[in-house]
């Protein structure tokens, strides 16, 4: 939707430079658009700016949220005492200091 404004104040300033070639085959419409350009430079303005300030921080939020919780490190807990244990790869087990046991 955010998008849509920005890109329809871009076909609104490319009409109020631009449009005046189609006076080539119009001259009507030339006129018409002589008188339109400078609302249409100006609404196409705003749309753009608009668009823009409100547009573009949110998607990267979101990412840098959803990343944190994958990152947090695994600790485990001892089931007696209910301290953190140290875990010994070449016993493939836990170990608490405080109960001096493996878990
Ligand atoms: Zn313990």
């Amino acid at each position: 939707m955010r998008g849509g404004i920005v890109a329809a104040g871009v076909v609104m300033l490319l009409i109020a430079f631009f449009g005046w070639m189609l006076a080539i085959f119009n001259p009507l419409i030339g006129v018409l658009l002589c008188l339109l350009s400078p609302v249409l430079f100006i609404v196409g303005l705003v749309l753009l700016i608009v668009g823009l300030v409100i547009s573009p921080p949110q998607p990267t939020q979101i990412y840098v949220q959803q990343s944190i919780p994958t990152a947090a490190p695994m600790a485990n807990v001892c089931p007696v005492c209910g301290r953190s244990m140290t875990y010994y790869p070449q016993k493939g087990r836990w170990y608490c200091h405080s109960c001096r046991q493996y878990r």
